[in-house]
């Protein structure tokens, strides 16, 4: 009997609930990996993320030869052929059961749907795992509907925290013998700069658990002091780990609450962060809007966003000449991660200062980051344009120098990625001579009016 596990978003091999079940029920497992370039595109996936989860396929094929589990790479072209490439491999080689851990964007329900009901004809099952901590359906108000605000999401995960003890799954069963040989996954073709980008991050899960555990032993007491400073490493820098499932978000809860509580004000605050994450697959689970490119808020859909393209390649270029967003987009241009302060600080700038649709920044954030996902990035994104569920609201709108001069007192993260400007008089603001001499930019945008115009548009559409 050999059962068929798909990969989906989750490259690791413990706490795998549909891994470990194929591997539980069967007596032998194929793992399959769909190579499909066409489909990632589409989702704007970058190819540093793409690399990324390749290397540690690679690094789980190694384990997988121990489990005697065989490794097998199809390749679909977009996402509609994936379901035929999947039967016609289910048909040659005679397997049982399928098993795939589910993923909550509407194209992928979809798919999995119709997978589902192609398995019932050929008088077979389709076993799927949720991905989130707990059943988006089982998180409701007192009123019976779902929730769209923070607050009382995180206040109804905690109670549900309580009285559910959370559990993680271990390696999946040796099996009782290799069925097929496995195949070598293709390495993705990156340039040579971003191929210097993927050597910063290490693969595999024991590395992703190690640093969680790191974390937990040291930095988590002073999360809450220090996660705001891009200057500082005060956060645990898992979310490349994180959004590849090379570990789960269960995972982190479980190793953090097996030594420590949340009366610990750090572990608190780092709990809500992983419940933020949560809330986000929650909020595209229940909103398909999420997933059709549209703003959360439907009042959006005709909002007048500006087309103008300059603006927006100086933004992802750094060359703004506000240099809290120009060491930001350095940061991101130049290691596909980037502080969640700063995400923070230039989304709003580019969705009310520049009043450029936040689509487009969401697009540029996904090709570019090793971490992308897309529930957390476009909830992240309509958060800073006030388009989202519990977003900032329009008017209160970041000033980037205020930010830059509380969270960058010394401006060290400034000097750090534009070193050129480092010894101007005031590092968050330079004075037009200063940027004349230096050849640093001058203000894209005068930040005073451009707040003025973004409160007047805003205030149109709010009605
Ligand atoms: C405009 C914008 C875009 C974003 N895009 C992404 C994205 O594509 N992928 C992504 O994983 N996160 C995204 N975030 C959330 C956040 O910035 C990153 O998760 C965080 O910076 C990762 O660093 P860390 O692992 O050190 O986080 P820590 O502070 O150590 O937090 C631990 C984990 O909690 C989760 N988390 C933390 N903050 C948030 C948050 N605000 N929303 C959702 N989950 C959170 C992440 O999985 C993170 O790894 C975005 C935020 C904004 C404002």
């Amino acid at each position: 009997m050999t059962n068929l596990f798909i990969f989906n978003t989750d490259f690791r091999i413990r706490d795998n609930p549909a891994l470990f079940y194929a591997a539980e029920n069967g007596e032998s497992l194929v793992a399959m990996f769909i190579h499909n370039p066409k489909k990632w595109e589409s989702h704007n996936e970058s190819d540093l993320k793409i690399a990324f989860q390749i290397d540690n396929l690679k690094n789980i094929s190694r384990k997988f030869a121990e489990l005697n589990i065989s490794l097998k790479v199809i390749h679909a072209e977009g996402i509609e052929e994936e379901n035929k490439k999947i039967i016609e491999f289910i048909k040659n080689n005679n397997i049982n059961e399928v098993f795939i851990n589910k993923e909550y964007g509407i194209n992928e329900i979809n798919r999995d749907q119709n997978l589902e009901k192609e398995l019932v004809s050929l008088n077979k099952k389709l076993n799927s795992f949720d991905s989130s901590i707990f059943l988006p359906e089982s998180i409701k108000t007192q009123s019976d509907t779902f929730f769209k605000v923070f607050t009382p999401f995180s206040k109804a995960f905690r109670s549900k925290l309580l009285v559910n003890k959370l559990e993680v799954l271990g390696l999946p069963k040796k099996q009782k013998k290799k069925t097929q040989e496995s195949d070598q996954v293709e390495n993705i073709s990156l340039k040579a700069e971003r191929k210097k980008i993927l050597d910063l991050y290490r693969v595999g899960e024991e590395y992703a658990l190690d640093k969680l555990d790191e974390f937990i032993d040291q930095k988590i007491f002073m999360y809450k002091e220090k996660r705001d400073f891009p200057a500082i490493g005060g956060t645990s820098s898992l979310s490349p780990y994180l959004s590849s499932g090379v570990i789960s978000s269960r995972q982190c809860l479980f190793e953090v609450f097996k030594k420590l509580s949340e009366e610990e004000e750090g572990v608190k605050t780092w709990v809500n962060e992983i419940i933020w994450r949560e809330f986000y697959k929650y909020i595209l689970f229940h909103n398909p809007r999420v997933s059709k490119n549209l703003s959360f808020s439907e009042k959006y859909d005709d909002f007048p966003w500006s087309e103008n393209q300059d603006h927006f390649i100086a933004w992802s270029n750094g060359e703004t000449g506000v240099p809290i967003i120009d060491a930001a987009m350095k940061q991101l241009n130049l290691t596909g991660w980037m502080h969640n302060r700063l995400r923070m600080i230039v989304a709003m700038y580019l969705s009310k200062n520049l009043l450029i649709d936040w689509r487009k920044g969401e697009k540029y954030f996904m090709q570019n980051l090793i971490d992308g996902d897309f529930a957390s990035n476009n909830g992240g994104w309509q958060w800073s344009a006030s388009t989202g569920v519990d977003a900032a609201p329009y008017f209160r709108i970041f000033n980037p120098i205020t930010q830059s001069e509380k969270f960058d007192k010394k401006g060290d993260f400034i000097k750090k990625w534009i070193p050129e400007i480092s010894s101007v008089k005031n590092i968050h603001d330079p004075s037009p001579d200063e940027r004349n001499d230096l050849g640093y930019s001058n203000h894209l945008v005068d930040l005073k009016e451009s707040r003025k115009k973004a409160i007047e548009a805003f205030s149109n559409f709010s009605k």
